[in-house]
């Protein structure tokens, strides 16, 4: 953007490469953080820097957590013997708020793509299969988005998880296929907790 002081130009460089944020976006973006008080303006900046510093996984489940353990693994009421596999913590987020569920959970940071490179070697596979060999787990919930690589994705684990003695399930296909667990409702995705099938 031409015309602007250097650091708004540059505010706007890199607001609009945030997912989403168009040119046009960017530039309101910047100049309502010119507008408002400074403090007000400072306090989004202090906490995209306390995400990046205090934020972490969990050392369990790969949630995000700012301690060791997140909220879920450290709350002892949460039922152990059952675990539900998720690729991304917003999918994690989207169960939660549903409230359909009570169990753990195992992030796996994303799912095996072949086509964009990523392989089962870059997720958390590896510690999904130590946690099910020494945890206490009668059920592995495969809650995997229904798309290919999601679908491919749960295929993959339950033949990893094969040797356990552990029933695996996947959610019912309240929702629809291609669709994302971020974007469906609590109540397609409290029914397909509930209608979960055997895989
Ligand atoms: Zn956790």
């Amino acid at each position: 953007m031409s015309g602007h002081a250097g650091a708004v130009s540059q505010l706007v460089d890199r607001l609009s490469q945030l997912p989403g944020i168009g040119r046009k976006s960017a530039e309101r973006l910047a100049f309502h953080l010119l507008r408002v008080r400074e403090d007000e303006a400072l306090a989004l900046s202090d906490a995209i820097r306390r995400v990046r510093t205090d934020v972490r996984y969990c050392a369990d489940c790969y949630n995000l957590s700012e301690k060791e353990l997140c909220q879920i693994c450290a709350d002892p009421k949460r039922d152990r013997t059952r675990l539900c596999v998720v690729e991304q913590p917003r999918d994690l987020l989207s169960l939660e708020a549903s409230g359909a569920y009570k169990g753990l959970y195992h992030v796996l940071l994303g799912r095996i793509a072949p086509l964009d490179g990523v392989t089962p070697d870059q997720l958390t596979i590896d510690s999904l299969v130590d946690r099910v060999r020494t945890g206490n787990f009668s059920e592995i919930i495969m809650a995997t988005n229904p798309t290919v690589e999601g679908d491919g994705t749960s295929l993959y684990l339950s033949n990893q998880l094969g040797e356990f003695p552990v029933e695996i399930t996947r959610l019912a296909r309240g929702i629809t296929a291609g669709s994302v667990l971020e974007y469906a409702n609590r109540e397609i995705i409290a029914d397909a907790l509930t209608g979960r099938q055997k895989l």
